[in-house]
């Protein structure tokens, strides 16, 4: 569950780097295992304590986590004691997956609805739409070559099949974290 790839895009937002990233699955998947302490997580994952609390309050910044604050009676000191809130985490990434999903189709839809022209040299110089095009009375702005019609046949397929690949990890998703 921890390594679907809509779960590890939801949380690469989260997260600095890529070795932050694999710590915080592991943190999460500790978590739903029921460690509690960051000492603890610290013990069992082999993540540098420092790096447990700083990718924890991560978590909590997120909503993703939530402690509770104990005093030793002995020694006075705080002790945290660390929770995975579920349903938290669900919504999230629920709304970053449906957001993801809305944007490609919209994007999918204005493919499939107008026509694009691009520079015949180099299609990174200009990428636009018919009125985008005629204001540069279909000459390119970077390097001065004619625009031709973009051929989105590709970039449409890529998309089609990133939605189709998306749904079904999310459904993979949806199955998994409900057993937990
Ligand atoms: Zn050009």
């Amino acid at each position: 569950m921890i390594n679907n790839p809509i779960v590890k895009d939801f949380l690469k937002q989260i997260v600095d780097n890529d070795d932050d990233l694999s710590n915080i699955q592991t943190i999460i998947q500790a978590l739903i295992d029921g460690i509690e302490t960051d000492e603890e997580i610290h013990e069992q994952t082999g993540i540098k304590l420092n790096t447990v609390r700083k990718l924890l309050y991560k978590l909590h910044d997120a909503s993703i986590a939530n402690y509770k604050r104990n005093k030793d009676p002995e020694t006075q000191w705080f002790t945290y004691t660390w929770r995975f809130e579920k349903e938290e985490y669900v919504k999230k990434i629920e709304n970053f997956y449906q957001q993801r999903l809305s944007e490609r189709e919209k994007h999918l839809d204005n493919l499939e609805n107008n026509l694009y022209f691009v520079c015949c040299i180099d299609p990174e110089h200009f990428k636009g739409d018919y009125a985008e095009s005629s204001e540069f009375e279909f000459y390119c702005p970077v390097c001065d070559y004619e625009l031709e019609p973009y051929d989105a046949k590709k970039e449409k397929t890529t998309l089609k099949r990133k939605i189709t690949i998306d749904k079904k990890n999310f459904k993979k998703f949806e199955d998994k974290i409900s057993k937990i």
